[in-house]
């Protein structure tokens, strides 16, 4: 039995990583000083994966921005605006596609599969690919001259890659095969050649409900591959879920098999009973949470790797993380301030590494000899488990009444529509996402309320002048729903995180969520509490200075619960209803106060949709039961609007109408023709805001554009359930920009509601 690890997390213990990338972005770096500096991390990183005694040691998983990037690169796809001109892609070329630059704009950027790390879409538009360089090969040389480590040099596996990337028709995929398969080849002949043993190719895309055509591309890949570097052993990695194909991967003409023992624990399990395992193979076992960050049960973890010997002998497993480490903070040591009781019960990315060690020690000792971690790993568990935070009855007996309902507003939406009328709205009424410009000045004031300089009256004192700054502005620009702008808010998960029980936060618990910038998710470790209002402050005074209705502004049960770390005890549904509790507390709150319409903001809601579609219905119906249960207890005259960012409507209708909002805002205006044909398919008859122009980027649309736009979407909505919006919040907005954005907004939602008039007289 051998440890394995799948990737190690880039940002270093301090960010080092992300704080060098900015120094060089930022010209204070010499391009030579910044590679040496990059080597430093990469080569501290690969050092300690080596003290801990980690058998089979990833390199080539360190990147300077995104390792689907470097990919790409390494096969020279890129596009022709960048100006490349064959050979070893300059550093400023990489850059600029990451990036944009003066004359480029940057390549498109997503979700790495349902994770927070986004990944730069590789374009194969019109490329003819090469290997520009062998980047797998210098990182192997790399650890091996330098610190002696026979690293496992890991690339994302083919089919994965030319899955992710944009730019070919369906049609055209076999011919890009063809093209590709033999550079993958070439790679792997020159590792082969080097005197490497193991590669790991990354194919989480075997874990998503792919085609039986499909897996035949797929074997086809794999057998070309073999053939090209026979002497090369593949680890075939898969991760994220349970494999779909399950007898014809482990059939592949490979050396190994990686699969996810955590996320696809039950579909795996039930694989390997059922078709059992080749015997040529090893079996990589991923048993250690590479997703969350909660320490493991280790004699659980043990158990399960008695029951895979069954089928698989000890000689044949390599135990490793259920993924790589990315996607998880890099240590422990650093939180110097948090509570024992929780930090105990932490694990991390070295600390996973430590407990895989101590599981292979397990196997091949016996127990005595991990007794001591396994006691520790134990006793941390249960201490956190009885702890008052994890057994509040209260919040426990309320999500369990709340099961037994169904969570639903007491009439119907045309009901409520009647009821909505005292709002006295115009049609096509016009409104924002909630978040007006976070200036540098706002950023400042709040640095200096957390860092003590100012008081928090000073600090309320100055939020307040903001809010009243922009109801003026929202009133002389003639909108018709106002907010009070989200400037008391950071992050819009953090924000309530804050303020709920059962929340806490790390110092330094970072991971990367695109290029330099990293996120510091919450930690939700008990039971999720309603202590106090957290939002009604601000939307009272805002309130109190207009007539007009303002919103009252909340985060949504899901989003706040996806954008988290999340307890690994209880099921994920549960903290989702616990969450929606304490919030429906905010709403009631709010209603009680005289706020007539409440947003609840799901941006997440989508993006966590399962791998499988196959999954979709069970996550559906608990995260759509926890926005009703957030919302459903209201007066019927109370409006609930909800936001989603980008969103396919068009297989996203029946969750949609299941929310139950009476109005929903999503970002549609970069496809927005798609989105009208959805319509004449479909039926929605809620109100619904289709973004009318896109905040990400700073040019102000005309008042021309935006009326092609609504009378684009008036060809398939009424004119009373249609709302006129930006597509998002405006917090990354300028003022200027902002103001006369909706300016040309208000002005042509009028030329409309003008022609719309003379029409019916
Ligand atoms: N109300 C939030 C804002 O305007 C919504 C943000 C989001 O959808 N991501 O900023
Ligand atoms: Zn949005």
């Amino acid at each position: 039995m051998k440890s394995s690890n799948l990737g190690y997390p880039r940002i270093g213990e301090n960010r080092e990583w992300k704080k060098t990338l900015e120094a060089f972005w930022a010209g204070k770096v010499e391009e030579e000083d910044f590679l040496l500096q990059m080597e430093q991390i990469r080569l501290q990183h690969l050092q300690k994966q080596k003290d801990k005694g980690i058998d089979y040691i990833p390199v080539g998983d360190f990147t300077l921005y995104d390792h689907i990037l470097d990919t790409a690169v390494m096969f020279g796809f890129v596009p022709k605006r960048y100006e490349y001109e064959g050979g070893k892609v300059p550093l400023s070329t990489y850059f600029a596609m990451a990036r944009g630059s003066q004359t480029a704009v940057a390549s498109e950027m997503t979700k790495w599969f349902n994770t927070n790390y986004h990944y730069i879409v590789p374009e194969l538009t019109g490329i003819k690919p090469t290997v520009t360089e062998n980047k797998p090969l210098l990182a192997y040389r790399e650890a091996k001259e330098k610190l002696g480590i026979n690293g496992k040099p890991v690339i994302v596996g083919p089919y994965t890659f030319l899955k992710l990337s944009k730019g070919y028709e369906q049609k055209q995929l076999p011919a890009l095969i063809l093209q590709i398969v033999p550079l993958y080849a070439q790679i792997l002949q020159e590792l082969a050649e080097e005197g490497v043993e193991w590669v790991q190719l990354d194919e989480p895309t075997l874990v998503t409900s792919i085609t039986a055509d499909e897996m035949k591309t797929v074997s086809y890949i794999y057998k070309q591959l073999q053939e090209a570097a026979p002497e090369l052993k593949i680890m075939l990695q898969t991760y994220f879920d349970s494999v779909e194909y399950y007898s014809e991967v482990i059939n592949l003409p490979v050396a190994g098999v990686g699969l996810d023992f955590v996320h696809g624990l039950e579909g795996n399990l039930q694989s390997l009973a059922t078709y059992g395992f080749p015997k040529d193979k090893i079996l990589g076992v991923g048993l250690i949470d590479g997703r969350n960050i909660w320490r493991s049960q280790l004699t659980d973890k043990a158990k399960l790797v008695e029951i895979i010997t069954g089928t698989v002998p000890k000689e044949r497993l390599w135990l490793q993380p259920s993924s790589s480490l990315l996607h998880v903070p890099v240590t422990l040591s650093q939180e110097t301030n948090l509570h024992p009781l929780i930090k105990d019960a932490l694990a991390f990315a070295d600390e996973k590494l430590d407990e895989i060690q101590s599981l292979v020690k397990r196997a091949l000792h016996g127990e005595t000899e991990v007794m001591k971690e396994f006691n520790q790993s134990e006793t941390a568990r249960n201490d956190l488990a009885q702890s008052p935070a994890r057994n509040r009855l209260e919040v426990q007996e309320s999500v369990a009444s709340s099961l037994s309902q169904v969570a639903k507003r007491p009439s119907s939406f045309d009901k409520r529509r009647e009821d909505q009328q005292v709002l006295e709205l115009p049609f096509l009424p016009t409104t924002t996402i909630g978040s007006f410009p976070q200036t540098i000045e706002i950023r400042q004031a709040r640095r200096k309320w957390r860092r003590g300089e100012w008081t928090t009256e000073v600090y309320d004192q100055f939020v307040q002048e903001q809010i009243k700054t922009w109801i003026g502005i929202q009133e002389v620009i003639g909108l018709d729903v106002l907010v009070h702008g989200e400037f008391e808010r950071t992050d819009m998960v953090e924000f309530f995180g804050e303020k709920l029980g059962g929340f806490i936060f790390t110092q330094n618990g970072w991971v990367q969520s695109y290029g330099s910038r990293c996120v510091k998710p919450p930690v939700i470790y008990g039971d999720v509490e309603f202590l106090q209002p957290m939002t009604v402050k601000e939307s009272l005074y805002a309130q109190s200075l207009t007539k007009k209705p303002v919103k009252g502004m909340i985060t949504g049960p899901v989003t706040i619960l996806n954008w988290s770390f999340v307890r690994d005890d209880i099921s994920r549904s549960e903290v989702a209803f616990q969450i929606a509790l304490a919030l429906q507390k905010e709403v009631e709150s709010l209603e009680a106060l005289g706020i007539k319409i409440i947003q609840v903001d799901e941006p997440a809601l989508r993006e966590g949709l399962p791998l499988k579609k196959s999954a979709w219905g069970t996550y559906l119906d608990w995260a759509v039961k926890a926005f009703r249960l957030t919302t459903c207890s209201v007066q019927d005259s109370t409006q609930i609007h909800t936001h989603m960012c980008y969103c396919d409507f068009h297989d996203f209708i029946e969750p949609i109408n299941q929310l139950d909002a009476d109005v929903i805002s999503i970002e549609t205006s970069r496809s927005h023709g798609e989105l009208i044909s959805s319509f004449n398919d479909n039926k929605y008859d809620k109100g619904i805001g289709l973004g009318v122009y896109d905040i990400h980027s700073p040019r102000v649309p005309t008042r021309e554009e935006i009326v092609n736009v609504i009378e684009s979407g008036l060809q398939v909505l009424e004119p009373t359930q249609f709302w006129i919006n930006p597509d998002c919040g405006l917090k990354t907005r300028g003022i200027e920009e902002t103001i006369q954005s909706l300016q040309n907004m208000v002005a042509a939602t009028r030329l409309v509601r003008e022609k719309l008039s003379v029409h019916n007289r």
